[in-house]
């Protein structure tokens, strides 16, 4: 919407209009190359000015457009009247004792959201949320019994990579390893804000501004499937299915989403997708283990039954305890007795390193700060009372 109002303004003439008008200013940092040279076009200017302004904001970390020395008086004079250069507000840091670091930041509703950073041996992921809340109302995730609140612009979800990079990065080189991985699993479903985050994540692989190879940027869904589709031919960045159930039977009461998209055709638009990317490339399947629910052998079997031959790696997520809950994790037995019986059937599987459990920094567990605030249960939801169509119709 803020780009329409540049384009809009043809002219300085225009952009002194919509300055004068009292029109919210633009946040550069929500803005991809591409509709950066759009937007200079519009005020007469040459496109490779886009290349200088990204650099500024995403590898100099600038926030005002007069210390763009390399730019014209004249367009510095432009950009700083009808925008600005704005990271979310940081509200608390809380460091767990495994390092992992987590940050709650405000987004414009005013509710907060929070933001992971996952230090390892020899890689640092970033964990990045697109939504505050989530309308997904999957019964085993601490953000989906929140409910929805808002979604975050384009600015809010790359200022939480510039935010954590700046601090990580810059102020404490010597003890952090840098973001080498980002991940959108952290609050929301990122494929119900879907332009902003396909912007997002266009930022979060560009050379001009965070240049992190496709392979290493992912985006995490709960199976919205049209949003699968729709990402074909737009981005190649990675995919990450929450599978979570060998069945629709399991996963209907897991996902409510799968009554809609159910998981034949789920896998269908998973493989669309990859097969647009143009080489060899895997989709990762997330599968968080509850005792008792998912994780029995024949649990196991059936997956195993379910993936043959299909291009993934999957990922086993021992669930994560939040208040309120009654679902519980496996023991370290059955999770690897769970993950044995996948590889045995010819799969590639991983355990996912539990991180940051003191802080509620882990898988499921971030729940931010929300305004609109929904009722909770705790309890798996009831098939049939999902209001699935009413969030599809506004996301898509
Ligand atoms: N909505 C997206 C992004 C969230 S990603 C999605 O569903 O993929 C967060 C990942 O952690 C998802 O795979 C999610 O299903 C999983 N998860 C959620 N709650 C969890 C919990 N309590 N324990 C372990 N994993 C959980």
């Amino acid at each position: 919407m803020g780009l329409n109002r540049f384009v809009l303004a043809a002219s300085f003439v225009q952009v002194i209009d919509v300055a004068e008008s009292g029109m919210e200013k633009t946040n550069f940092l929500g803005i991809t190359k591409c509709k950066l040279e759009q937007l200079l076009a519009s005020l007469g200017e040459k496109p490779y000015r886009a290349e200088q302004i990204l650099k500024w904001i995403h590898h100099r970390y600038h926030d005002d457009f007069s210390q763009m020395t390399d730019i014209s008086k004249a367009l510095r004079d432009k950009l700083t009247v009808i925008g600005t250069i704005e990271d979310p507000k940081v509200v608390s840091e809380t460091i767990s004792i495994d390092g992992t670091r987590k940050w709650m930041m405000q987004a414009g509703s005013g509710s907060c959201f929070e933001t992971v950073f996952i230090p390892e041996e020899n890689r640092g992921t970033l964990c990045v949320s697109s939504q505050v809340g989530c309308a997904l109302n999957c019964s085993f995730c601490a953000t989906g019994q929140q409910g929805f609140d808002s979604d975050l612009s384009t600015a809010e979800i790359i200022g939480q990579v510039r935010i954590v990079k700046k601090l990580i990065e810059v102020q404490e080189p010597v003890h952090e390893r840098g973001i080498t991985n980002i991940v959108l699993m952290g609050m929301g479903e990122p494929l119900l804000n879907f332009d902003s985050v396909l912007d997002s994540v266009d930022l979060m692989m560009h050379d001009l501004a965070y240049g992190i190879s496709k392979r290493r940027v992912t985006i995490s869904t709960a199976g919205v499937v049209p949003a699968i589709y729709r990402m074909a031919g737009k981005t190649d960045v990675s995919l990450a299915l929450s599978l979570h159930a060998p069945n629709d039977e399991i996963r209907n009461m897991l996902v409510p989403i799968n009554r809609k998209y159910p998981i034949a055709q789920l896998l269908e638009a998973c493989r669309h997708y990859l097969g647009t990317l143009g080489e060899k490339r895997t989709l990762t399947i997330e599968y968080t283990l509850i005792k008792g629910v998912n994780d029995q052998p024949h649990h196991g079997q059936e997956l195993a039954t379910l993936l043959r031959g299909f291009p993934c790696k999957i990922n086993l997520i021992p669930l994560n305890a939040f208040p309120g809950s009654k679902l519980k994790r496996p023991n370290n037995i059955s999770v690897r007795a769970f993950q044995h019986r996948l590889v045995n059937a010819g799969l590639s599987v991983t355990v996912r390193t539990t991180r940051g459990e003191d802080i509620q920094a882990a898988c499921g567990q971030l729940a931010g700060q929300l305004l609109k605030r929904a009722e909770s249960s705790g309890a798996l939801p009831p098939s049939g009372q999902y209001p699935v169509d009413d969030v599809l119709r506004r996301a898509l």
